[in-house]
């Protein structure tokens, strides 16, 4: 088997290769609603920081500090908490 794609450490799905990695930072709750902050990454490709749910947000690497800055702007600092995990965790998951 040549180039295999062995999962960044954040995946928590078990897949066939070339399968996107996924892996769930964490949620929170706002207005009753569960909020998960993932991180997808189509093998090969870069690390994208999405907060999902209801909603579907995916975070351009270079906004991830301001959304989070906005976030906790807005009273969400759980949310904001888990946008600076998934930040740093989809950096080390894309060397
Ligand atoms: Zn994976």
């Amino acid at each position: 088997m040549a180039a295999s794609n062995k999962c960044p450490v954040w995946c928590d799905q078990r897949h066939p290769d070339g399968a996107v990695h996924r892996g769930e930072v964490g949620e929170t709750t706002v207005s009753g609603l569960r909020i998960p902050v993932v991180i997808l990454q189509v093998p090969g490709g870069p690390a994208d920081v999405a907060i999902s749910g209801p909603v579907y947000v995916e975070i351009h690497a270079d906004d991830r500090d301001d959304m989070a800055e906005l976030l906790g702007l807005a009273g969400q600092h759980a949310l904001a908490g888990l946008v600076r995990q998934a930040d740093a965790l989809a950096r080390g998951g894309a060397q």
